[in-house]
Parts: C-alpha cells; sequence; structure tokens
C-alpha cells in the first residue's frame, strides 16, 4: 500500500503560512486572509516539487488571537495534527526576526519526534538576510529561505524535504520486522536511561581562543533573569565555579548548572603564557572540571588548527564535547560557514561523528537555551548505561551482519561484550586471538556502538581483552 507523505505547515500568525500552502497546492484554493474562521480547520492539498508528491496540511485553524493561549492550543492540537505527518515545516518571517512566540512553538516542537524543517519565508530582497540567520539559532539545522510570495526558494525546500519523504513518497509502509522491535528492546531498556536528579548539577566549561567571547557568553547566561545562588554571596568574576539555576524552557523545570569560568581562572594563574597556548591550558584546567565542554568558535574566524586542537584534547579527556559558533548575529554566508565547520569537525576529529553544533550569538541571547538544553542531553548520554544483555544482543548481530576475518585460516573469536564504566562509557569486548583483529574491525564495532546504542557525539572507549 502506498501513501503520500503528509507535510505539515506550522508557525505562528502571519508568517505567511496559507500563502505558503497555496503556492505548493499551485492553485488560488485558499483565502489568505481576513474573515476570521476562513482557515481555522486544518487544509489538505496535494503538493508537487519537481516530481515530489506530498499532501499539505495548513494548520492556520490553531491560530488564536491571543498569543497567550497559542502554545497551549497547539499542544492540544498535537494528537490529532501530527498524528500522521511525516514531517513539519516550522515557519518563521524573515522579515520580523524571531519573536518569543516563535521561540515557544520552537520549544514545543523540539519535544516532538517529527523531522522539522525551518523555513524563513519573506526572505527575497535584503530585508529578510538577518532573519534567516536567526532562524539557525531555531536549532533544527539549516533554515531554508524562502518567499512564498514570489514563489522564490522552492527547490531548496525540494532539497530539505527529499531526504525526509523522498522515500515514503513511493515505498511501502514500514513493517515491523524482527530488527526494528530488537532495537526498541534495546532502547526500551529501563536500566539504560539516566535519571537527572542523580547526576547533580551539570558540570559545564566554555572553552575556546581569545576574543570568541566566552566572557560575553558566561555573563549573558549568569545576567538578566537568571538567579544566581553560587557558593558564596557576592559572586565576582573571578570565581572559578558558579552555581545557577536555569529553567529549561522545554520543561519549564529548573535545572542547576555548575559553570565552570575558564576566563576567571585566567586572572587568578600567573599570565605568562603565550596568548594562543593559553587557550589550550584554559581548556585542559576546565576539563579537569566539566563533564560537558563547549567549545566556542568565532563565525567570522570560523574553525582554525587551534580549535580543532582544543577539540581533540577534551575528547582525549574522555569529555562530552559540543562546538558553538558564537557571534551568529555577524556571520556571513551562513550555509556554508555550517556546513563547512560540520566537514572540518567530522573529518578533524575521527573519535566522534556528528558532534553537536549550535549556531549562537552570546550578544543577543539567540539559541543558548537550545544549545544547554543540548549539554543535559549530551551528559545523560555520556552518563548512561547499556544493560549487557541489550548490548549482547546488538553484539551478536553486529558479528552476524560481519564476522570477524580468519586471517591464515584461523578464526578470531569475539565472545561477548559489557560495559565497563560509564563518563565517559568504555566497553570491553572479549575474545581470542584478538591481537590479529584488524583496526578496521574495530573501528566497525565503535561505529556500531556510537551509532546503534545511542553514543553517536560520545568519545568511547573499547578494549580487547582475551582470558589468560
Ligand atoms: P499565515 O497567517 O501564516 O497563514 O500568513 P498569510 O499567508 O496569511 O500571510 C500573511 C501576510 O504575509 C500576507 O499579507 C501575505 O501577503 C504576506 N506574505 C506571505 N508570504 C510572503 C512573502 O514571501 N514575502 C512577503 N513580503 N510577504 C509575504
Ligand atoms: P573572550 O576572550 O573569549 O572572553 O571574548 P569576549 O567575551 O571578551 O568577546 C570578544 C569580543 O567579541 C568582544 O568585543 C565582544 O563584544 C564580542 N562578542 C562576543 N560575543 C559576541 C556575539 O555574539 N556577537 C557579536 N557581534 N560580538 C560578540
Amino acid at each position: 500500500m502506498t501513501r503520500k507523505p503528509h507535510v505539515i505547515i506550522i508557525g505562528r500568525p502571519n508568517v505567511g503560512k496559507s500563502t505558503l500552502f497555496n503556492r505548493l497546492v499551485g492553485k488560488k484554493l485558499a483565502l489568505v486572509d481576513d474573515q476570521p474562521g476562513v482557515t481555522r480547520d486544518r487544509r489538505l492539498g496535494d503538493a508537487v516539487i519537481a516530481g515530489l508528491e506530498f499532501t499539505i496540511v495548513d494548520t492556520a485553524g490553531w491560530e488564536d488571537d491571543d498569543p497567550e493561549t497559542l502554545p497551549g492550543r497547539m499542544r492540544r492540537q498535537t494528537e490529532v495534527s501530527l498524528e500522521g505527518a511525516d514531517a513539519a515545516l516550522f515557519v518563521i518571517d524573515a522579515r520580523a526576526g524571531l519573536t518569543p512566540l516563535d521561540e515557544e512553538i520552537a520549544r514545543w516542537l523540539r519535544s516532538q519526534t517529527l523531522p522539522i524543517v525551518p523555513v524563513a519565508n519573506k526572505a527575497e530582497g535584503k530585508m529578510g538576510e538577518a532573519g534567516v540567520l536567526e532562524a539557525w539559532s531555531l536549532g533544527f539545522g539549516e533554515p531554508v529561505p524562502l518567499s512564498a510570495e514570489h514563489g522564490e526558494g522552492v527547490a531548496d525546500l525540494f532539497r530539505a524535504l527529499w531526504p525526509i519523504i523522498g522515500d515514503t513518497a513511493e515505498g511501502p509502509e514500514a513493517e515491523a520486522d524482527s530488527e526494528t522491535v530488537d532495537d526498541q528492546e534495546i532502547d526500551g531498556d529501563e536500566a539504560e536511561s539516566v535519571d537527572e536528579s542523580d547526576l547533580g548539577p551539570l558540570k559545564l566549561a566554555i572553552v575556546g581562543r581569545p576574543n570568541a567571547g566566552k566572557s560575553t557568553l558566561i555573563n549573558r547566561l549568569l545576567g538578566e533573569d537568571r538567579l544566581l545562588t553560587g557558593p558564596e554571596a557576592g559572586i565576582t568574576r573571578d570565581s572559578i565555579a558558579v552555581d545557577w539555576h536555569w529553567t529549561d524552557p522545554a520543561s519549564g523545570t529548573e535545572r542547576e548548572i555548575r559553570l565552570i569560568d575558564t576566563a576567571g581562572m585566567r586572572k587568578k594563574a600567573r599570565v605568562t603564557e603565550k596568548l594562543e597556548r593559553l587557550s589550550v591550558a584554559d581548556a585542559r584546567r576546565a576539563v579537569d572540571f566539566a563533564e560537558v565542554v563547549v567549545l566556542l568558535l568565532d563565525a567570522t574566524k570560523g574553525l582554525e588548527h587551534q580549535d580543532l586542537k582544543i577539540a581533540d584534547m577534551v575528547l582525549q579527556e574522555g569529555r562530552a564535547l559540543m562546538v558553538a559558533i558564537n557571534k551568529w548575529d555577524i556571520a556571513e554566508n551562513a550555509s556554508s560557514l555550517f556546513n563547512g565547520i560540520r566537514g572540518a569537525l567530522d573529518e578533524g576529529l575521527s573519535q566522534v561523528r556528528g558532534l553537536p553544533l549550535f549556531a549562537v550569538s552570546a550578544r543577543t541571547g539567540k539559541g543558548l537555551d537550545t544549545m544547554l538544553t543540548a549539554a543535559f542531553e549530551l551528559r545523560a548520554s555520556w552518563s548512561k548505561r547499556v544493560p549487557t544483555a541489550a548490548l549482547n544482543r546488538w553484539f551478536d548481530d553486529a558479528l552476524e551482519a560481519n564476522p570477524p576475518p580468519a586471517p591464515k585460516g584461523k578464526r578470531i573469536k569475539l565472545r561477548y561484550i559489557t560495559q565497563s564504566s560509564t563518563r565517559p562509557p568504555r566497553f570491553v569486548v572479549f575474545g581470542t586471538r584478538l591481537d590479529m583483529l584488524p583496526k578496521s574491525y574495530e573501528r566497525y564495532l565503535v561505529n556500531g556502538i556510537r551509532r546503534e546504542l545511542g553514543f553517536d557525539a560520545v568519545p568511547v572507549r573499547v578494549v580487547l581483552k582475551s582470558p589468560k
């Protein structure tokens, strides 16, 4: 049975959802404006871009004149409207820039499992440029600049949608075969999940080259409405660790963060080191304290060798690492900058894949909550333990899919795997003739652990052991 994929349009009022709907459906089906009630029900339309056929769903009906109640209404609509959708176009108004309501909707969308394509509409001409940049900080990756009214950017929309719905467009409904069921068992293992409250305050360090914006970022995080509850009254910038409470906007819960302030530490240390060596030294001190390290880059400088050195050191030390591109408010060529850094990180850091990468602005505060939410998630995977039974189910499948080689006719036997520690995760593989196991096979196992057991961005150690 084939079914057209459903793509749902989401966004606050007036960003151009109806215009986009009409553009994709290809005829003036719905009224764009006025007459309250006209667009209040969700509308379905047949859309096609360059042969990619899908059903487009307009959610203009979720709107409410009172923005206070909009998120609540949207949440209530979740089951009905997102059910059966294969992707969502999250539309913002590039001319107006991000509004608090956009950010509220973004937070809500992040709690959904649906793939999200951020769309910056009204991007025609110069006036939309800043808004397209801002859309990066929603945390859904590269925004598609679009002008629904003028029909510009539809090819980019195709490129963004194709990887998500290109397969479903023709393929049969996925059946739950035995493999999927196994995966679910692994994922669903209760012992595996980490209880945040057991982990205590998130120990977070921000490192980076001089001028990347570390001090600005720390001030921004600690400033304004954030409540300082430091170890002593009258915390100064010279404190080495600052405890504070961050309210996670996604859940509304307060979470404790202990921020390691390396800039403060630097002032205390006798500064004899050269400036560029300093950032490595800072980072080295920071990893002694931190669980999660944020490497801050400067969007106007890009990724330099020095940054890779710091990143590599953090991973060598087994810490969870994420990268934030700061000064995104003044970034140029955002898309090639972001993708270039993404590629350079994947290439330059063989220990991890898909390191969390964020676009932020310490100056405006954009993207910071997204980054902190991800920091907690990263710590959770860094801290989690996969139960031995689930681990060996995965192991048996991995060996069956790609058996170890038999050099000189003698089969290398891999018998058993166990996770020996967490923070960072370490695994021990038991077997015989392990000294003959090719490095490429070791990499196969490490990659499998990362990809299939949820340790993607975390440095993973694997030790081989032969029983004596
Ligand atoms: P909705 O409330 O999200 O469905 O938004 P509408 O589709 O009703 O559009 C709101 C307003 O934005 C209308 O006045 C549209 O003409 C205008 N609009 C929609 N798309 C674009 C665009 O690409 N560029 C510009 N400049 N205006 C647009
Ligand atoms: P540090 O040496 O890493 O602590 O960097 P600073 O916090 O002292 O920042 C260096 C310079 O970059 C200062 O002039 C900041 O005002 C500027 N800066 C920091 N963050 C941002 C940002 O997000 N956007 C822009 N445009 N400038 C920033």
